[in-house]
């Protein structure tokens, strides 16, 4: 019998109450092992109502409490990753160790957040009039929503919930239904670490849970990532409710690699950054915009690293690349390389007839070369392990490809002309650039986030930016009572 996966709601494990489930999968078998709980919009009512009871409390705790709840988080985060990894890898399908890297890069956002005393402090002007002095300071929201995808059941929760729960909001996470074990885990931990009930909570859910908590008057900011045509939907919802919004969509990352580059490296990190985690990574690098005569070079470098590629299950300890989330899933990127070949890209390795287990959801790796722009493979975001290679005569071209695109994440040049460099980083339209380096990923003291169809908001994820979305500014102007300098005064209030 598979095992059920429930809500966690005011510090403990909740059975869902509504009679609807969800099948959870390990890709690497195909089996089911599990049947998710899908929140009703009563049962999201309640937990809000809870999370709300908290959020008062939690606010009015100290910034060392709060600090010290996030050091202790963070030791059991760090002492049981490889717990949190083996969870992730059977639900997921990602290899052990790139799920272990997820969870060290929100390890950096916990680590982050717990600098929360430093980070909270606003500025004060002292005799800004006479006897009068002005201060800023910066307030929870009260209760706040995440819904996360499902390609980082661990970091992206994190790169959330640490920046959240520091500022002294209670955080509703929703996480994706297709790998729901790890917010549990995560629920946990916090518990463990210390942090009251119902300041951290998990709603397992689909569409009801999500729009029960865009429309609901006491869930004051929702943080979302996922696909671009839901990310549009929370924001314009949210918004139109009165929340504040950060939605992150998908994306189409493309390398850039002038004649100069080199090709071996740049194969290395290209390889790495298309077919890493099977493709299914919002800073994948899914085409390769090659730049003159480097293009003949760079299809054959990649090339001959991908049949050394292990395929299998990512629990194994030799294994490079693990299946795709659905079987579904799977023959949907499998379709888009049937449509790549009809509309002309030559296949120059078929992942369709890859040697790959025939239980779970493997497909095989694949590089399609002379991709146009109005190819489908190009215009849509494929989310599976396909390269394509676009040629380029000139920089300009290529400059000019990336930024027609109407996805802008991340991107990468690859050269070794720092000139060149500098001037891709000063033209590109794209929120995270590299150079020479595949996966631009910011570390946590700077703030994440795209441009264009990838971020529909204001505000970037985490990081300082994440501080100010989790938090509201407060000014303060004071006087302390002088009967000296008392009287009646009717004109507006000036400061000379
Ligand atoms: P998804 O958009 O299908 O789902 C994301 C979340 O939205 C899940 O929690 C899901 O339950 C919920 N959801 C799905 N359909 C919904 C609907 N109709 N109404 C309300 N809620 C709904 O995305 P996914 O397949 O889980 O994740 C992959 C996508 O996420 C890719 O497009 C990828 O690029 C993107 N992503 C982006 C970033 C980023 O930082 N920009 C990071 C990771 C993933």
């Amino acid at each position: 019998m598979s095992q059920r996966i429930s809500h966690w709601v005011d510090g403990r494990l909740l059975e869902g109450t509504s009679g609807r489930t969800s099948p959870v999968y390990n890709p690497a078998t195909g089996q089911e092992t599990a049947r998710v709980d899908l929140a009703s919009t009563a049962e999201i009512d309640a937990a809000v109502a809870a999370a709300g009871r908290a959020a008062k409390q939690w606010r009015s705790s100290s910034l060392s409490r709060r600090s010290a709840v996030l050091f202790a988080f963070r030791e059991l985060l760090h002492s049981r990753t490889d717990e949190l990894a083996a969870i992730i890898t059977a639900e997921h399908g990602k290899v052990l160790s790139d799920a272990a890297g997820e969870i060290a890069r929100g390890l950096e956002n916990v680590e982050f957040a717990a600098g929360v005393p430093q980070l909270l402090k606003g500025g004060f002007s002292e005799q800004a009039a006479t006897g009068v002095d002005v201060y800023s300071i910066r307030q929870p929201l009260g209760v706040v929503a995440g819904i996360t995808p499902f390609n980082f059941p661990a970091m992206v929760p994190l790169w959330m919930c640490a920046n959240a729960i520091a500022c002294g909001n209670a955080f509703i996470l929703k996480p994706s239904e297709k790998d729901p074990s790890a917010s549990l885990f995560l629920a946990q931990m916090w518990k463990d670490a210390g942090l009251p009930d119902g300041v951290f909570s998990v709603l397992q859910g689909d569409k009801e849970a999500v729009d029960a908590l865009l429309v609901h008057p006491d869930v004051a900011a929702v943080s979302f990532v996922g696909s671009t045509p839901i990310a549009r939907y929370i924001y314009e919802t949210g918004t139109a409710h009165g929340k504040r919004v950060q939605a992150l969509g998908g994306a189409k990352n493309h390398a850039l690699v002038l004649p100069d580059a080199d090709v071996d490296m740049a194969a290395d990190a290209v390889v790495s950054a298309a077919y890493g985690a099977a493709g299914e990574r919002c800073m994948a690098l899914s085409v390769a915009v090659a730049v003159g005569d480097v293009g003949d070079r760079l299809v054959d470098a990649v090339a001959a690293r991908l049949p050394k590629l292990t395929i299998g299950d990512g629990a194994a300890p030799d294994t490079d690349m693990g299946p795709l989330i659905t079987g579904e899933h799977r023959d949907k990127v499998a379709g888009y390389i049937d449509a790549g070949e009809q509309e002309g890209a030559a296949v120059v390795v078929d992942g369709r007839t890859a040697d790959v287990p025939a239980e779970g959801f493997f497909l095989g790796t694949t590089l399609l070369d002379h991709v146009k722009p109005q190819m489908t493979v190009y215009t849509d975001e494929i989310f599976g392990p396909v390269l394509c290679v676009v040629r380029a005569d000139t920089y300009e071209e290529g400059l000019q490809i990336i930024n027609d695109n109407p996805y802008a994440n991340g991107t990468a040049i690859f050269t070794r002309d720092g000139g060149a460099a500098r001037q891709f980083q000063f033209d590109v339209e794209v929120g995270m650039v590299g150079v020479n380096v595949p996966i631009p990923v910011p570390v946590a003291y700077y703030s994440f986030g795209g441009w264009k169809a990838s971020l529909f908001g204001d505000t970037h994820m985490y990081g300082p930016e994440g501080m100010n979305f989790y938090t509201r500014g407060k000014v303060v102007t004071s006087r302390w009572p002088d009967p000296a300098t008392s009287s009646v005064d009717l004109g507006f209030p000036r400061t000379r």
